[in-house]
């Protein structure tokens, strides 16, 4: 052997037999930075290392504003160095760098590394993003820019570097990653600052180490592949020393042999396509603020580095939010995207099929349309092109309809699953509706993969669906902002493409080409039918019930503008425009909101603040189209003087009869002739006959219909009894409910169905406090042993607020604990069977949640939950564990619990969370987290709710339009009105009461009075609809969501539109009114 120029050289005692496990550990010590790097193969990836050239100044923007780079170039920058401090949390720090380049260096490489061990951005003297940094020790670190591939030696470069202080996970207490709340004053320090010159060849072989060692460690320990992989990398360990860099190219010798020996082309046992991506969350651990940063600190370093130096690298982004705040804020980094989107290396269309990747159990049907139809025309104008791929790798459950012209599905949350192991990777998910979509859950179980030899081993064993395909997706790069893939993770991944031995070929591929793929190679594939619920984060259906609140209202204020708005374009209402860009505005800050982590309540608390603020916008501006709109289509603007009411029906059925209550001091109220006024006298209580479906309608004071108890004394419609001991009982028409003392239901019995409907020998309407402590995610999480430990709270005290003939109300006050306490209004109108619950908390617990529970006479092994354009069922018993992992599930406006013939419904304006167990209906109302936001939930709330007995089960019941109802009022304006109950303007009706017309809204690019309507089957059922308008239609064409035309509805003789449905079928119709 020829001698090193090294004191040492390979021993020639290499022939002496090896042990394997601490050959194995020796390679690892041999990779690892840290302890053993200043002589082991780290040693040699530096050949020069300079601080000196690298001069600093810094200034620090005032008031932790985030500024853009011309007015940070025009602040005042003081002499800094290493191992300064910044910050407080979320502040700002400009640095000015200037590098001198030593002599000596003339015609090497020299990279800048710069650690503020928080993220950065750095960026050119003229204002163009360079590369994003993450600082500190995690396994993203990333705090290298390249300055030259060849210097000349004595030249000089400027730079900037904008430092953010937080880290990639936002500032946590505890460090990086942790959930808890941020730490509000942390100080980031400035460890590194300085020029390097890499050894490339150095880096090469440490790339190859690791997938060698890799092999070691994930093949079977029996396998040629496995054992040669051993033998080569120690020999290479044999053959490197670190103070004779020219041994580098020897060893390097030894691996492009065995690489070489072993690559092979031709069928493989196993294809896994690997996708690079950066999951940004849009708002979590850090503000929307921080987001837009976090989307340029990642992208850039994509297109700027990546993109450039390995042209079949592939990156693929999601949600439409974020391309439109880069387009906005980084014009010149959005222009470079579009040129690698064409050249296929970054992918955003394929994967960003909606506007952000939002929370799928919360967001109504139409919020979800919306999302799709935000997502795909933003990157249809941008990009030329709509995406095929439906991306969620985050998001907490899929319960979701499945919408036409949704191809593939993705994700791999559900491997989180704290119960049971889900059993397919590759399956075909079959819709509420009936339809499918192929499905690929990611098998290397993570959207962050390292892209290591174990990640690929790891994918392919634990593929479920081998038998019917053989192809994976692995989904690589780190997430959260200043990471993404890293450039040691495409190295691996170039080398273990082609190796003999691994279970897989490895190949660069885009979500769109691996799931047409997937198409045309798999077979057979098994179907999985309905939800797929995902067995942790139950939590987040009730954390941070505010911003659960505003999104139910602000999605159906929305509706009512849109509805309204379009009626008025429709009838002609002259100068009224259509409010579309407002609208617009209005629905994005909707949609940001249900993202996966701000609407599900796992945020951080400045999050809330910014939401908060978005919905306040919404319901501000949009309160105010609503009345313009129903001002405009009355047809007379509001005047000084006062005139009797007029109401609008914004729902596509018939409203029953109803006591409604009008403002005495707007409304024109003649109290003679009224029945009964509120207790403070502010409301008069007035009586209206139905409302026709989508129609306006006059009030009429002192209207009493004919088949009405006169108001008499004690034969009022509604009664009180307190003659009964100390129990309250409250009487109408309909039903004669029995209150105790303390405002529990004792009975509440149905007089038309001559049936009790609270269980024997329980009370309902009882609070219940449990403990409230997960295993881990706090604001996410509530297990399955909370019901164990809790109880009721503490009696409450009834009284009587309201008696009359129109309406009873009670009140009950109850305290919770010694520092939370609860009022509860209680109302039952002359009108309805109805027990409405109006409810008040204030809340200050510590993981504590407290619920309603309503235990019935109804028996039933399924209960019916609203979910979006539909209803899930689930079982009320917990036979096995996949019915028991249900123990906490998500509803909409109502759960039903019926058996045949009659039922019971809760209905709700604001609640997520419920659980059917037995006979009992629960109700989650607030839950008390203290992480990522110490003050989640403490304070006043206010919430209704009401328990609806009704004749026949669910699919002979009118529940989906009871939810409706208790959400959607009647729309009321005290003005003068020009309809007469005798010409009401009925501009819509379905003569099927299974199929409701949800939306109405003008169509996307409108020409003239085109509209869209958007109808669904409610109850699982198939007909035919008439859909009758009193509007003059041209035209009537069915539509997809994306609002692209495919064939002209039928119409009778009559005119009406005649639509076909199946069950759950969502249609979407778009018509020209003349
Ligand atoms: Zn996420």
């Amino acid at each position: 052997m020829k001698q090193s120029s090294s004191s040492l050289r390979t021993s020639d005692l290499n022939g002496m037999q090896k042990h394997r496990r601490i050959t194995i550990e020796r390679l690892e010590k041999y990779l690892q930075n840290g302890q053993f790097s200043d002589v082991n193969l780290h040693a040699t990836l530096v050949k020069e290392r300079n601080q000196e050239a690298v001069n600093l100044q810094v200034f620090s923007v005032p008031n932790g504003r985030r500024i853009p780079f011309a007015d940070a170039i025009q602040g005042s920058y003081q002499p800094t160095q290493v191992g300064e401090s910044f910050g407080p949390t979320w502040s700002t720090h400009w640095f000015k760098v200037t590098i001198t380049i030593p002599e000596s260096y003339a015609g090497q490489a020299v990279v800048f590394i710069f650690d503020p061990s928080c993220e950065a951005l750095v960026w050119s003297t003229k204002g163009q993003l360079l590369i994003g940094i993450t600082g500190d020790k995690n396994v993203d670190r990333h705090v290298d820019y390249r300055l030259t591939k060849s210097a000349k030696g004595g030249e000089q470069f400027e730079l900037y570097v904008e430092v953010a202080c937080n880290g990639m996970f936002g500032a946590g207490i505890g460090g990086n990653g942790s959930i808890n709340p941020p730490e509000e004053d942390r100080y980031y320090r400035l460890t590194t600052a300085e020029i390097i010159v890499p050894n490339t060849d150095a880096f090469d072989l440490l790339w190859d180490m690791e997938v060698l060692l890799g092999m070691v460690k994930e093949l079977p320990e029996n396998t040629q592949a496995s054992c040669d992989a051993l033998y080569t990398a120690n020999q290479i360990v044999n053959t490197v020393f670190h103070d004779d860099l020219s041994s580098i190219k020897k060893a390097k010798e030894i691996s492009r042999e065995f690489f070489e020996k072993r690559s092979h082309t031709g069928y493989s046992q196993h294809v896994v396509t690997a996708i690079g991506n950066c999951h940004i969350d849009t708002a979590w651990l850090w503000p929307y603020d921080e987001t837009k940063r976090k989307a340029a600190r990642s992208w850039s370093t994509q297109v700027f580095r990546l993109m450039e130096n390995y042209p079949e690298y592939v990156f693929t982004a999601s949600q439409a939010q974020q391309f439109e705040w880069t387009e906005q804020l980084y014009p010149e980094l959005f222009e470079r995207i579009k040129e690698h989107a064409k050249t296929g290396n970054f992918i955003p269309i394929g994967v960003a099929q909606t506007w952000v990747e939002m929370d799928c159990n919360l967001p109504s049907g139409e919020a979800f349309c919306r999302q799709f139809l935000y997502g795909q025309r933003y990157f249809e104008e941008k990009f030329g092109e709509r995406c095929t791929v439906f991306w969620l790798p985050d998001t907490f459950g899929y319960v979701l309809l499945l919408l036409p012209g949704l191809k593939y599905f993705f994700t791999q949350k559900l491997s989180w699953n704290n119960i049971n192991k889900f059993p397919h990777t590759t399956f075909m998910w079959t819709g509420l509706d009936g339809t499918s979509v192929l499905t690929h859950f990611s098998p290397a179980d993570t959207y962050t993969a390292q892209a290591s030899v174990r990640d690929v081993v790891f994918a392919v064993h634990n593929n479920k669906d081998k038998p019917y395909s053989n192809q994976s997706l692995l989904v690589y790069g780190n997430g959260d902002g200043g990471g993404g893939p890293l450039i040691p993770m495409i190295e691996r991944l170039r080398r273990m493409q082609n190796v003999e031995g691994l279970p897989a070929t490895v190949k660069f591929g885009s979500p769109n080409t691996f799931y047409e793929e997937l198409e045309q190679t798999s077979r057979d594939l098994v179907s999985w039918k309905g939800e797929l619920y995902f067995e942790l984060h139950r939590g987040t259906y009730t954390s941070q019930a505010l911003t659960k609140k505003y999104n139910r209202q602000t999605e159906l204020l929305l509706r009512d503008i849109e509805i309204l708005s379009s009626l008025c374009v429709a009838t002609g209402v002259s100068d009224f425009k259509y409010p579309k860009t407002e609208l617009d505005r209005l629905w994005k800050l909707v949609l940001l909101n249900q993202f996966h982590d701000v609407l599900p309540g796992s945020s951080i608390e400045i999050v809330y603040h910014d939401a908060l603020k978005f919905y306040a916008d919404v319901v501000e501006s949009g309160t105010k189209l609503r009345n313009e709109a129903l001002e405009a289509l009355i047809g007379r603007q509001r005047t000084s003087t006062k005139g009797p009411a007029t109401v609008f029906n914004p729902t596509s059925w018939t409203r029953p009869r109803q006591v409604i209550e009008l403002d005495t001091e707007t409304a024109n109220v003649d109290v003679s002739i009224l029945q009964q006024t509120s207790a403070d006298g502010r409301k008069a209580l007035v009586i209206l006959e139905e409302v026709p479906a989508y129609a306006l309608k006059t009030v009429q004071m002192g209207y009493k219909p004919s088949d009405f108890v006169p108001v008499t004394g004690i034969s009022t419609v509604v009664k009180f009894d307190t003659s009964s001991g100390e129990k309250t009982i409250v009487e109408n028409a309909f039903i004669k409910v029995v209150f105790n003392q303390h405002g529990r239901i004792e009975s509440l019995y149905d007089k038309k169905e001559g049936r009790e409907t609270i269980a024997p020998q329980y009370l309902a309407n009882v609070f219940k406090l449990y403990e409230d402590i997960p295993l881990y995610w706090d604001a996410w999480d509530v297990e399955v042993y909370h019901l164990e430990k809790g109880g009721e709270v503490a009696p409450g005290t009834l009284s009587v607020a309201e008696t009359g003939p129109l309406r009873a109300v009670l009140k009950v006050s109850q305290p919770i604990t010694k520092q939370s306490k609860l009022v509860q209004t209680i109302i039952v109108t002359a009108t309805s069977s109805m027990v409405e619950f109006d409810t008040w908390v204030d809340w200050h617990e510590n993981r504590r949640i407290l619920k309603v529970e309503f235990p019935v006479d109804i028996a039933n092994d399924f209960a019916t939950y609203e979910t979006q354009f539909g209803f899930i069922r689930r079982p009320t018993h917990y036979n096995n564990s996949w019915d028991m992992a249900r123990f906490e599930v998500c509803g909409h406006k109502f759960v039903d619990y019926s058996e045949h013939g009659y039922g019971v419904t809760l209905l709700n304006d604001c609640k997520y969370g419920f659980a059917v167990h037995g006979n009992v209906i629960r109700m989650s109302l607030l839950r008390s987290p203290k992480a990522p936001d110490l003050h989640c939930d403490m304070g006043e709330h206010r919430f209704r709710y009401a328990l609806y007995p009704h004749r026949g089960g669910f699919n002979e019941s009118n529940v989906v339009q009871a939810g409706y109802e208790f959400n959607v009022p009647l729309l009321i304006r005290s003005v003068s009105s020009t309809f007469s109950a005798s010409i009401e303007t009925q501009f819509f009706t379905v003569d099927t009461s299974n199929v409701v017309l949800d939306t109405i809204k003008q169509a996307e690019d409108a020409k003239d009075k085109d509209i869209v309507l958007r109808l669904y089957e409610a109850y699982g059922g198939r007909g035919r609809a008439r859909v009758k308008s009193t509007l003059p239609i041209k035209k009537a064409f069915l539509c997809n969501i994306l609002e692209d035309v495919t064939e002209e509805v039928k119409r009778d003789d009559e005119g009406a539109l005649l639509l076909e449905y199946t069950p759950f079928k969502v249609l979407s119709i778009r018509i020209a009114v003349d």
